[in-house]
């Protein structure tokens, strides 16, 4: 019923009808008229979809805004527990069997911090963000955490200084091009460009002693506006916290692959993997101004320049800096309100989950999605009192420890994942949420879906379909001409791969449930991520200040959270998802043929001495090493998999169609509950017990972050790891498990196809 066909044609013209009707139409479309929504037209009564959505209140989430970014609420902080037993109060109120789930996990709090320059001049970080006058909570110091980077190792260093850009790879190799090594030096690296952790591991990697990161204005300050608290972008002593734990395993560093019980066996703290090997502390840029002012040597290439108003120098010297960190490496333990609506079928559930703490006040991220995700368990139980029950069963998660390291979804997650590989249908996760567009993330099996569900809000400044509205965005947003055409083409919204940036990741990567991001962004006027200065005061005059936004993204992943929990025929698709993991295909055959052309070039270049006759004489350079041109990879077995793997998600959409086609006729309940059982296991197919071979924690082979890039996705990662890496045979050797992996995916989609012709040729 909720699930349909993919026949772009054919869809391109239902686009058009749907995406200009009103949500009150579509709540009572009939599946005729609109594919889009037939999940909702066939199988609920048709008002409780639209009863929910007109019942989220937008002062509602301003008041649960204020109450729980009213205090800095951190692990291990009076204010956090204090939250999580608000939340489970309003839980039970609202009538879910709601409960507290504790973890007991490794959380360091600063002890000692020291930056100072020592040579040429002297120079002491301040390492404080002012209180503000204006801003109300900014001025709760006795409970704010220091700036720090959690996880850094304690360390007391001194050495010179080398400005690394944004501590990626690739920047060491422009430093090695301009002949700096930072064997030795502490690096001074600024946000940006890929995930924080990943800067202390690539200087470890590369010999550094120390690191610091600092927030330039051409990141998120006033390069892109006026400054807080005149406006909303980072100010001169603002900071960012947060995580650098290595992206070897997410969770406790303890506890890997087990939940943090107060029983679980523990690694003492010096072999926990996931700790820095060097230590690390963040900057405003008031604090690193001077200690860049020093730094001389060759001037930094051109896109390495920051917003300061000085001449950016790579170094090394002669600023020598002197850096010390000292935690307190103590368990705290973190609150998980899980809070349950039971379906008439308690088998089948159906996740949503944002986590409630936050490094300080943390209006934005994360109580910006946590007050939504309240305003939407409000309401489902208040459609409850009504009458309404959920088919499947439905459970509300407010997470703790996401901050330092998706803590608390990943222990419960561990804890749980037996009953969770069970029974999970799918888990919608969001973390905050802001002004601007639509752009969901997860697997693409939910691409269909949760398209259909965008159709279905109202954009609340434009009017249009939020559908509608990132749709025309992504046009926009396109990168060439051969994008948009595809674009034009299309009749849902592309739904991209997310990695480990946020509560999806244990589900997804360890558990194989299929996972939906949610949120809207990009439109706010100015940043304060993780600062004190990311509070109520500057969330109602910079971001949703209406909250308006926060009711479409309530009315978005609760519409969603409603269809999969009432569907008939769990809702995935997956001509979509076949069609993504054939293009992850391609991009390892385009990185490949890539690379193949870049140090075949670059060999010629040396050999013809290009390098040396363009070398400013002045200036320091050294061309860049000869490279072995990879050998050809045998993607074929990947190939024939995805072929089988085409094959058997068009046969299913074909199916599934055609039963659409006749009105979606009843199907016997024993036949439907055969055919979701079969839905039910396919994402865990997507798993390989072994993990990927250097991080096996992560068992998802398609989906999983880069241990280089954190945050974004790397699909295929066990290969694409191995080919950044420039081990190509390694890579080849990964091809035949992956395809093992689609192989078994389709077999299982080939499976419920099966099912489904058998249930719906019985149909009446
Ligand atoms: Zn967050």
């Amino acid at each position: 019923m909720s699930l349909r066909s993919v026949c772009l044609f054919l869809l391109v013209f239902v686009g058009v009808i749907s995406a200009q009707s009103t949500p009150e139409q579509s709540a009572v479309a009939t599946a005729s008229s609109t594919a889009q929504s037939s999940s909702q037209s066939v199988s609920l009564p048709a008002g409780w979809e639209k009863r929910f959505q007109e019942a989220i209140v937008p002062e509602n989430i301003r008041e649960n805004m204020r109450r729980l970014s009213a205090r800095p609420h951190h692990v291990g902080s009076p204010y956090d527990k204090d939250n999580a037993e608000w939340i489970l109060a309003k839980f039970k109120e609202w009538g879910f069997d709601a409960k507290i789930e504790t973890f007991n996990v490794l959380f360091p709090t600063p002890k000692e911090r020291v930056v100072e320059l020592l040579e040429p001049t002297k120079f002491r970080a301040r390492m404080q963000e002012p209180a503000l006058a204006i801003d109300p909570t900014s001025g709760q110091t006795a409970e704010q955490l220091p700036t720090y980077n959690a996880y850094s190792a304690d360390g007391d260093v001194t050495a010179p200084l080398v400005y690394v850009n944004h501590g990626n790879r690739e920047d060491y190799e422009q430093l090695d091009r301009l002949g700096i090594s930072v064997k030795g030096a502490i690096v001074i690296a600024r946000y940006g460009a890929g995930w924080r952790g990943i800067k202390p591991k690539v200087a470890g990697e590369h010999g550094a002693i120390g690191c610091i990161i600092y927030s330039d204005p051409k990141g998120d300050g006033f390069f892109h506006g006026d400054d807080y608290p005149s406006g909303g972008w980072r100010p001169r002593d603002g900071v960012q916290r947060g995580s650098v734990m290595d992206t070897e395993y997410p969770g406790d560093p303890l506890t890997p692959g087990v939940g943090a019980t107060a029983g679980a066996k523990r690694l003492s703290v010096k072999d926990a993997a996931t700790i820095t090997k060097i230590p690390v502390l963040p900057l405003s840029y008031a604090d690193a101004l001077p200690l860049l002012s020093a730094l001389k040597g060759p001037v930094a290439p051109e896109n390495w320049r920051g917003a300061l108003a000085i001449t950016y120098h790579v170094g090394p010297g002669p600023a020598k800096v002197h850096l010390k960190v000292l935690s307190n490496w103590d368990i705290k333990p973190i609150y998980d309100v899980i809070g349950t609506l039971h379906g008439s079928d308690d088998g089948q559930w159906v996740i949503r989950g944002n986590h409630h703490d936050a490094w300080v006040n943390g209006a934005d991220d994360p109580i910006s999605g946590q007050a939504v995700m309240l305003e939407e368990a409000r309401v489902l139980g208040e459609l409850h009192r009504q009458g309404w029950t959920p088919k499947r069963t439905i459970i509300y998660c407010a997470w703790d420890g996401e901050e330092p390291g998706l803590l608390g979804s990943v222990e419960w997650v561990e804890s749980h994942l037996d009953e969770l590989q069970k029974h999970a249908v799918a888990y919608i996760n969001s973390d905050s949420n802001g002004r601007g567009y639509f752009f969901p993330g997860g697997t693409q099996d939910l691409q269909t879906f949760i398209s259909g569900v965008a159709r279905d809000i109202q954009d609340p400044e434009t009017h249009m379909s939020v559908f509608q509205r990132s749709h025309l965005a992504s046009i926009a947003k396109a990168k060439d001409a051969e994008e948009r055409t595809d674009l034009r083409k299309r009749n849902d919204l592309l739904v991209t791969a997310i990695g480990d940036g946020s509560d999806y990741t244990a589900f997804q990567d360890l558990a194989g449930i299929s996972t939906l991001s949610v949120e809207f962004g990009d439109e706010d006027e100015g940043d304060q991520y993780h600062s004190i200065y990311d509070d109520f005061y500057w969330y109602t005059h910079f971001s949703d200040t209406d909250f308006f936004y926060g009711r479409a993204l309530a009315q978005t992943a609760g519409t969603a959270m409603i269809r999969l929990a009432d569907a008939n025929l769990i809702p995935f698709d997956y001509s979509p998802q076949a069609e993504a993991i054939a293009k992850y295909e391609t991009e390892l055959e385009k990185l490949l043929k890539n690379k193949q052309d870049e140090f075949t070039e670059r060999n010629l270049e040396l050999r013809e001495g290009v390098f040396a006759a363009t070398a400013d004489p002045h200036k320091p350079s050294v061309p860049p090493p000869a490279e072995v041109v990879p050998p050809y990879l045998n993607f074929a077995p990947m190939k024939n998999a995805i072929d089988l793997l085409k094959k058997s998600s068009d046969r299913y959409s074909k199916i599934l169609s055609g039963w659409q086609a006749k009105g979606s006729p009843a199907i016997a309940p024993q036949s439907l509950d055969v055919v979701n059982a079969d839905l039910l296991k396919i994402p865990r197919l997507f798993l390989n017990q072994k993990g990927l071979p250097e991080r096996p924690w992560f068992k998802n082979q398609i989906y999983a972050p880069g241990a280089y890039t954190g945050y974004d996705a790397k699909p295929i990662a066990a290969v694409r790891e191995y080919m950044d890496e420039k081990k190509w045979k390694e890579a080849e050797a990964q091809i035949p498990q992956v395809s093992q992996v689609i192989e078994n995916v389709a077999a299982g989609i080939n499976q419920a196809a099966d099912d489904l012709e058998r249930a719906v040729t019985g149909a009446r």
